[in-house]
């Protein structure tokens, strides 16, 4: 039974404390919480769902204890209680589970449990999700527990805001705002990391700088959105041509790269000729014009001179520019 006074203070296992503090993604987060909830809180299943992001559903993403629903089960917001929750980011308790109509409800009734409670993982006007908690026995949960669950819940989304932010701000550092691929910065740490890979093993790589013809005439005929727009076509259709372990970057304006790890010459040069078709017979559509384009690019390996993949770089846009200089639409090795 719930106790009967209502409580000021809250009192929190050491360990888990510091585990908190010291989980350093949202997985490690959310796993540390499952795993402690049932010691904090009287809990014969502890969940945390968050928005799956279709604006449809809610995902278990950590689960301990019973079953019922198990981890990864997306549950539909609508005519769910979890789903009642978070879209109006209140807790509720349910006391009968058995008499309750909706979806999760009936799913954790027909497990054993008899009562549950859902907090909304809160922070400012936004909600990422919500803390689950459900017992097999009846009206076990109260205002206490409430209380108890619902500071764990804004202290969690405290958590998951700062890790969300965290990740954003690698993912701006790391990509270009315009394509969403990999930026200089990213690249050139890859090279680099390649480069005293080569120089401790040999471990061969390639290097492609590629850069669009004539790309100044696009904007200058068809305006700048659609070059933004051919960017952005040039992109998706080099990253579907490379291969998960390559790592395709923007260098800078229309001049993108592709490191690939363990490429020999032939693989680089067949890389070069598959990507080169690929783009040559692409056809932009943009607001009722259509136009192509081709690139020229720049091939190279490392070499006993490099010190740095800097030097790397530096041959392959030299390499670059003598297939400007041939005519485009070309690659040269160098
Ligand atoms: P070349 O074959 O010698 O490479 O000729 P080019 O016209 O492609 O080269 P140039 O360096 O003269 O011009 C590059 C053009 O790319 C000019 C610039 O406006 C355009 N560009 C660079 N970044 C962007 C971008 O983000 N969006 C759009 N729309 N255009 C861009
Ligand atoms: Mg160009
Ligand atoms: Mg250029």
């Amino acid at each position: 039974m719930p106790s009967e006074r209502t409580i000021t203070t809250i009192t929190l296992p050491v360990a888990f404390v510091s585990q908190l503090t010291l989980a350093e993604d949202i997985a490690s987060t959310l796993n540390c919480i499952a795993h402690w909830l049932p010691k904090i809180i009287p809990a014969e299943r502890a969940s945390i769902c968050l928005d799956a992001g279709d604006e449809e559903n809610l995902e278990i993403y950590v689960l301990s204890g019973n079953e019922a629903i198990p981890v990864d089960t997306k549950v539909p917001i609508k005519n769910s209680m979890v789903g009642r929750v978070f879209s109006q980011k209140k807790i509720e308790i349910a006391l009968a589970l058995e008499e309750m109509t909706e979806n999760d409800c009936q799913m954790l009734s027909a497990n054993g449990l008899k009562t549950c409670m859902d907090a909304p993982l809160n922070k400012g006007s936004s909600c990422f999700g919500t803390i689950n908690i459900a017992h097999s026995q009846k009206d076990i949960y109260g205002e206490n527990e409430a209380i108890l669950l619902q500071c764990l819940a804004n202290w969690v989304a405290n958590h998951l805001f700062t890790h969300y932010q965290l990740d954003i701000q690698k993912t701006l550092a790391a990509t270009d705002s315009l394509t969403g691929v990999y930026n200089r910065r990213t690249a050139f740490n890859t090279g680099q990391r390649l480069m005293e890979q080569w120089q401790s093993s040999q471990k061969d790589f390639a290097l492609l700088v590629m850069d669009i013809d004539h790309f100044k005439e696009v904007n200058d005929q068809h305006g700048h959105d659609a070059g933004d727009h051919a960017l952005c076509e040039f992109t998706r259709i080099i990253n579907t041509a490379v291969r998960d372990s390559d790592e395709f970057a923007r260098v800078g304006g229309e001049e993108f790269m592709v490191i690939m790890n363990g490429a020999d010459h032939a693989a680089s040069n067949d890389m070069a000729k598959r990507l080169q078709n690929a783009i040559s017979t692409l056809e932009i559509n943009y607001k009722q014009q259509s136009f192509s384009f081709t690139m020229s690019i720049g091939i190279t390996h490392p070499k006993n001179e490099d010190k740095h993949f800097d030097d790397v770089f530096c041959r392959a846009d030299k390499a670059l520019y003598q297939s400007k200089n041939a005519g485009r639409n070309c690659a040269t090795t160098l």
